[in-house]
């Protein structure tokens, strides 16, 4: 039901509306902005750890008949980054001569001068990469934030009035890159936790959610993942593979020790003057490409008259900060070129292009002083995103 700020009610939904309900189930995906601020107003994060998320980056392509091998499977990790910097490939026949290629850059990164998506076009150029998609045409380009910090990074899940499901409270398997899985069964035990909060007196919040979590194969399953990507973390794609293997095989995930998170991914970020320049190929037009034909494969439109969905909490930070010290990693990280530094009248000055974005919540994650402010486009702008994205 529908109340307007004046206490109106009715039947549809529209701007200024408020919705209420007695419990919701808040499943916004990765970094939720509802879900942040419930968070925060209910401090759901207490005593655990900083979240830690991934960039995801993903195409399809369209292959040769004769290239297509229905059913085949890759795995990367690492190159072309540096030992320091998480992150890894897929590579998946699927469909009719379809293939899924994706690359996923560990958020926590420290070199301002990386760019994702120029990381994930030149693994395209590697030879066990390129053999599958040379002579193939680029259907689709999307990108999304994951959520990579799994067990100790998993927030309170309950609070007066509603819970956290799926992504929204971080519940992905990282080790499997899957979490279409965990997050079906995160739904399933906030609805039995709802149902049975309702059918009780006086009571607001569905505290048995988290004890059915914890009884749950959801609650092993991530226990056992726990160690994986806090390893790589800790000490780099090497020392951290080896420690996977590991944690995997000797201890099965029931090592006597929990490895953590101790910093928030824009925390991470080094400031221009020590971090090492990348020198990134240009594209070449076949194999690889450059971000505004790669942004036309999304479909991504907002209205024009909508209010910008993008904005400097303090517009004053920008240059001593971004731009001084930083370089503007906002317009290497973000896959969509919203963020364009520009020289005007021998100063910088940061345009946004948010016309552009195709909501994948990065700059809300990676921005050094937190200073974006990313507020729900209206009219369910945004990507379009077929059918096998
Ligand atoms: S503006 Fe932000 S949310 Fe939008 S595509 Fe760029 S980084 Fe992602």
């Amino acid at each position: 039901m529908g109340v307007t700020r004046d206490g109106e009610q009715g039947p549809n939904f529209a701007p200024g509306m408020i919705l209420r309900a007695r419990q919701t189930i808040l499943t916004e995906g990765v970094r939720g902005s509802i879900s942040q601020r419930v968070m925060k107003q209910f401090d759901l994060r207490q005593g655990v750890d900083p979240q830690t998320y991934g960039l995801g980056i993903k195409e399809v392509w369209e292959i040769p008949a004769e290239k297509h091998k229905p059913g085949f499977v890759q795995h990367s990790f690492g190159w072309p980054m540096d030992d320091g910097t998480y992150g890894g490939a897929w590579l998946y026949h699927f469909g009719e001569n379809l293939v899924s290629y994706g690359f996923v850059t560990g958020l926590d990164y420290s070199n301002t001068w990386l760019s994702p998506f120029q990381e994930m076009q030149r693994l395209k150029a590697h030879p066990e990469f390129a053999k599958h998609l040379e002579g193939g045409r680029r259907l689709i380009y999307g990108a999304r934030a994951l959520s990579e910090g799994g067990f100790q990074a998993l927030p309170r899940l309950s609070f007066p009035g509603g819970v956290l499901a799926g992504d929204s409270a971080g519940f992905l398997n990282m080790p499997k890159i899957k979490g279409t899985h965990t997050a079906m069964k995160s739904g399933m035990l906030a609805g039995e936790a709802i149902a049975e909060t309702l059918g009780q007196e006086g009571s607001s919040e569905a505290t048995s959610y988290t004890e059915r979590f914890k009884s749950s194969w959801l609650f092993k399953e991530l226990f056992e993942a726990r160690n994986i990507r806090p390893a790589f973390a800790r000490w780099g794609n090497r020392l951290g593979a080896l420690y996977a293997g590991i944690d995997s095989v000797i201890f099965r995930g029931r090592a006597p020790w929990t490895l953590h998170f101790s910093h928030t991914d824009h925390e991470a970020l080094k400031p221009a003057e020590k971090s090492k320049p990348i020198a990134y190929p240009k594209p070449d037009g076949a194999l690889t490409f450059d971000l505004t034909s790669s942004v036309f494969l999304s479909g991504t439109n907002h209205e024009e008259d909508q209010p910008i969905h993008l904005k400097l909490r303090d517009p004053s930070k920008w240059l001593p900060v971004n731009w001084a010290l930083f370089r503007s990693p906002e317009s290497r990280y973000c896959p969509a070129g919203v963020y364009e530094a520009l020289e005007e009248d021998n100063t910088m000055r940061l345009q946004i292009n948010a016309q552009n974005c195709v909501h994948c919540k990065t700059c809300d994650i990676k921005d050094p002083t937190q200073n974006i402010d990313w507020c729900v486009p209206e009219g369910a702008g945004g990507p379009n995103y077929p059918v096998g994205m």
